[in-house]
């Protein structure tokens, strides 16, 4: 017994040691991904009901490893948000969303807005107070806006003076504050009308449950956020019928694989030149 036990510390040591390696690796390949500029930013359009316009794009970050190619970040952020690199990734991000919305406000739309993700580690983060990329808004010649943020529920929870402060910073600039996934947390009414939100974010799991009790949630999600002044953004719809309930329900905007899939920025340009996209 005491013979297995031994041999069980070693196997498990052996494993603990192998994790940590592993991720100490994944570290310094992270650190080197910003330096060699290996992120790309793929595009998502959002499209109003009302009018079938594609009026805004969210910026969703991936990897371009150079080994393991293409890495989504799910497999990434929460490591970069454990060592603080996200902080600079972040910057990173927000720099190259608003020079390629520039770009195409120039060439396309003057009115299309960019979604940018937040991390929570980055609202909490000192450098945030600033709000790092106002000079890339200014240098462009965009107002705030053109932006908006999406950031997670769980960050509201806990009113830190920090996190309040910096909201309200971005708020002062006109960047809009839109609440992502929204229904899987925990927020409240309170929460929406204290921190002014202005979109929420319907989490796909309730849209993909359309036809069984994700109906009711929808119902309310909306009326409550249309009672409360937001505008309304269903995430992953993939079927006309889904498009088709949504509707009837007056959402206000629409993602999801139905119109297209997150694309480099030289590809999802063709559906800039179209007038709408439904
Ligand atoms: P999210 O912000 O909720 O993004 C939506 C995710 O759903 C994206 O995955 C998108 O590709 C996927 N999606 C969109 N439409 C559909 C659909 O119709 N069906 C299905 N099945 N999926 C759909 P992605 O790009 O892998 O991003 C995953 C998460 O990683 C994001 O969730 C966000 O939380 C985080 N993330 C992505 N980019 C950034 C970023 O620039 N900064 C930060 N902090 N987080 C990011
Ligand atoms: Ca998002
Ligand atoms: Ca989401
Ligand atoms: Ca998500």
């Amino acid at each position: 017994v005491k013979n297995a036990g031994r041999k069980n510390f070693r196997f498990y040591s052996r494993a603990l040691h192998d994790a940590i390696h592993t991720r100490l690796r994944m570290i310094r390949h992270l650190r080197k991904a910003l330096e060699e500029n290996q992120f790309v930013l793929y595009y998502q359009p959002i499209v109003s009901l009302k009018t079938g316009h594609l009026t805004r794009m969210e910026a969703l970050v991936r990897w371009h490893h150079p080994v393991q190619g293409l890495i989504s970040p799910d497999a990434f952020i929460p490591l970069a948000e454990d060592t603080g690199l996200i902080v600079p990734i972040g910057n990173w991000i927000a720099k190259e969303a608003i020079t390629q919305l520039a770009y195409w406000r120039q060439k396309y739309n003057p009115e299309l807005k960019m979604a940018i993700n937040l991390s929570p580690v980055q609202l909490r983060s000192q450098e945030f107070e600033d709000i790092p990329w106002i000079h890339d808004l200014q240098s462009k010649g965009l107002n705030g806006e053109a932006v908006t943020i999406e950031i997670t529920e769980g960050l509201l929870l806990n009113s830190e003076t920090r996190v309040n402060h910096n909201l309200k910073m971005i708020h002062q600039i006109g960047i809009q504050i839109a609440i992502d996934d929204f229904g899987t947390g925990y927020s409240s009414l309170a929460y929406l009308r204290k921190f002014n939100i202005d979109f929420l974010k319907i989490d796909r799991s309730f849209v993909e449950d359309l036809k069984g009790v994700g109906f009711e949630l929808c119902t309310a999600i909306i009326a409550m956020a249309h009672s409360l002044g937001l505008g309304v953004i269903a995430e992953g719809v993939e079927t006309e019928e889904q498009e088709k309930l949504l509707t009837e329900l007056e959402c206000d905007y629409m993602q999801g694989y139905l119109y297209s899939k997150p694309l480099p920025a030289d590809e999802i340009e063709k559906l800039l030149v179209l007038p709408y996209i439904r």
